[in-house]
């Protein structure tokens, strides 16, 4: 029995590397998101910094009680 520790496959996902079909899992390591392939060495992780929107922070011009 396949050991998965709360890996599991990201459907329709094809690693970069090795370009091979559904064979992507993703999973948490310390709770950094963490893909990785199973038929090669690929290994990304995602961290939160990373996926930071940019602060659009538009600032509307304040009503001035005249
Ligand atoms: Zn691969």
């Amino acid at each position: 029995m396949i050991n998965m520790t709360r890996k599991r496959f990201v459907a329709g996902a094809k690693c970069p590397k090795c370009h091979a079909q559904d064979s992507i899992v993703l999973f948490k390591e310390n709770g950094i998101e963490t893909v990785e392939c199973v038929e090669c060495d690929y290994r990304e992780q995602q961290t939160e910094a990373k996926v930071s929107q940019k602060a659009k922070s538009e600032v509307i011009g304040l009503f001035k009680p005249d």
